[in-house]
């Protein structure tokens, strides 16, 4: 799935260097390992406050540690209004214990959604990553979600040295019968009356669909609409593209580093970019730039999928 855990670390970049972040940024994703035990959170949390006070700011979390989660995001939300958390799950209990290898860690998710729930976060998700083993388990954690009252986004493992450390993950094959479980995701979300819920079967479909990500391919806005930032300052176009743009702690500002031609030039290596990738990030900026051929999509398919949800 993601190696991260065990990648070796270096000395990471002073919290400060996060007031260089570009100020057009609207969302952050603030991702680890376990964000929650890096030692500088809260102060990497203020200084992003200071210079982006109005981005959402989304925490992935494995949700091992409710406590000090619940916690740190009832600190957080006491000085910056717009919080997100999401929860990774990937199966129902004993598969996630199996596939995460810690005891008690679904139970623990599961409390930290609550928690955050009883402290007044309303942007909670959980985040499912579909490997062959559990592809077959999407619709229950897709129901799980629902029961908690969150929103469920998926995607398939991602193979990355730059982020993920992880270059080996294999996709379930197109025509493996798990999949089906996907499909009755997709279906569902159709099936919903909220249009952000046909944009995410949109995304959720493109998961199974390589023709959807295939017809997107030259597309990607990757180093425009979004970036990759290291703990290290590395800044990179995405999470999955080992193109390093350049390192935040070299520069004064962040146009110094993004500068016109580096953006050009990034733009033109990311259009002819082969990797087959399907994250939220770059999904929701090609449904912001396409969005008659997304909802083109969203019509044909409620008519035709949204109508006979199993
Ligand atoms: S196509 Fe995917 S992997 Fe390639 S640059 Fe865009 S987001 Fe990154």
């Amino acid at each position: 799935m993601c190696n991260i855990w065990n990648a070796e670390v270096h000395k990471e970049m002073a919290p400060s260097e996060y007031s260089k972040l570009p100020t057009t940024l609207r969302t952050l994703n603030i991702s680890g390992g376990e964000p929650f035990l890096h030692p500088d959170l809260d102060e990497v949390v203020r200084v992003i406050h200071r210079r982006l006070p109005r981005a959402r700011l989304v925490f992935s979390t494995n949700g091992l540690l409710t406590e000090d989660v619940v916690a740190a995001i009832d600190r957080y939300k006491a000085f910056h209004e717009s919080i997100g958390v999401g929860v990774s799950v990937d199966c129902l209990r004993d598969s996630h214990e199996r596939i995460r290898g810690v005891e008690g860690i679904f139970d623990k998710a599961r409390s930290t959604i609550e928690g955050l729930r009883e402290i007044g976060i309303s942007d909670l998700r959980i985040g499912m990553t579909i490997l062959p083993e559990n592809a077959s388990d999407v619709l229950e954690v897709y129901r799980l979600a629902k029961e908690l009252g969150v929103e469920f986004t998926a995607t398939f493992a991602h193979n990355s040295d730059v982020y993920f450390k992880k270059t080996d993950n294999v996709q379930c094959s197109p025509e493996s019968d798990s999949l089906q479980s996907v499909s009755s995701v997709v279906r569902c979300q159709l099936k919903s009356v909220s249009p952000k819920d046909w944009l995410r079967a949109f995304h959720t479909e493109g998961i199974i669909d390589e023709r959807i990500r295939q017809s997107f391919r030259g597309e990607c806005l990757a180093g425009r609409r979004y970036f990759f930032l290291s703990p290290y300052g590395d800044v990179f176009p995405c999470s999955v593209m080992d193109l390093k743009l350049g390192n935040i702690t070299d520069v004064a500002d962040w146009n110094e580093l993004m500068t016109k031609e580096v953006v050009a030039r990034t733009a033109g290596i990311v259009k002819g970019c082969g990797l087959d990738c399907w994250m939220v990030c770059n999904t929701r900026s090609l449904i912001i730039s396409h969005p008659v051929r997304s909802a083109l999509w969203v019509i044909t398919n409620k008519l035709k999928k949204g109508a006979n949800t199993s």
